[in-house]
């Protein structure tokens, strides 16, 4: 319980939501990428649409953390940098280097655009009022340490798969083909598999419980769709490699 009643309950009805629509979307594909489908009403670019989705999230979380009544110590300029980071790479970086110009349905984006508002507030407020003030030696707590090492290696691997994934097409193509190099050698979506290492590793890092909804959230978005992903690769590459696991190598 912190201190804020609201944030308490909005929480509460954050991770309600994240265990009722973790098994929805293993019955229903997110429909943007490869499963778009104009069955669900009007669209935008989804180089626009990633953009626009994901801003909340630099902006929100920017904001509450900011003005937050928290003295911030360097660990906590620390979480605020990891996530800007992360967040503007994906809302001004990602979509400009994406390749295939699909378009992506307004109703996913608006989806994403509020998720994001929640999570940024939920992430933002926490951290920059409700935790108080980590103090310095905080960067020394081997949770910290142990949270920042899963956040990097995690980001490393989601950035280096997004690379592969994008250099699998030239400028203007479409079409899908089969990814190696990486964690592909073990999984069909090491991006997926990265990014979800990145968000237990700052759930740890924080030990914030807005960052461990945010991490389930994850695992409940991105799990089923890498077991969706992966049946897809096998139904239509007949060569594709048997050993490969859909998220986590060896397991699943
Ligand atoms: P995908 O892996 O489905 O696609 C990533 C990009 O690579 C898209 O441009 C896609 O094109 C292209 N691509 C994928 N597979 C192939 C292939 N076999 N051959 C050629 N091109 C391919 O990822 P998402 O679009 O779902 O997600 C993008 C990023 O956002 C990821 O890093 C993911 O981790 C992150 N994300 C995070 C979420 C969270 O909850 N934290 C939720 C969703 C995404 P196309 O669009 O045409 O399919």
């Amino acid at each position: 319980m912190s201190a804020d009643p609201f944030f308490d309950r909005l929480l509460l009805v954050w991770l309600g939501l994240a265990v009722l629509v973790a098994p929805l979307l293993f019955c229903v594909r997110a429909p943007y990428g490869r499963y778009v489908s104009t069955a669900v009403g009007p669209s935008l670019p989804a180089k626009l649409g990633w953009t626009v989705m994901e801003l909340p999230a630099v902006v929100v979380f920017g904001y509450f953390f900011v003005s937050g009544d928290a003295t911030k110590t360097w660990p906590m300029w620390t979480f605020f940098a990891l996530w800007q980071g992360h967040y503007l790479h994906r809302s001004l970086i990602y979509p400009r280097r994406q390749r295939g110009g699909a378009r992506m349905p307004l109703l996913v984006a608006a989806a994403a655009f509020s998720f994001n508002l929640v999570n940024g507030y939920l992430n933002g407020h926490y951290l920059g009022t409700l935790a108080g003030t980590y103090p310095a030696r905080w960067a020394l707590d081997p949770r910290f340490l142990g949270g920042l090492l899963l956040f990097t290696a995690g980001a490393a691997v989601n950035l280096h798969s997004d690379a592969v994934l994008r250099r699998l097409r030239r400028p203007g193509e479409t079409a899908y083909r089969i990814p190696h190099g990486g964690l592909f050698r073990w999984v069909s979506c090491p991006n997926y598999l990265g990014e979800l290492i990145e968000w237990i590793g700052f759930a740890l890092l924080t030990l914030s419980p807005a960052a461990a909804v945010f991490a389930l959230w994850t695992a409940a978005n991105l799990v089923p769709r890498a077991l969706a992903h992966h049946r897809w690769y096998r139904r239509h590459f007949a060569e594709y490699p048997t050993e490969r696991r859909a998220i986590i190598p060896w397991a699943l």
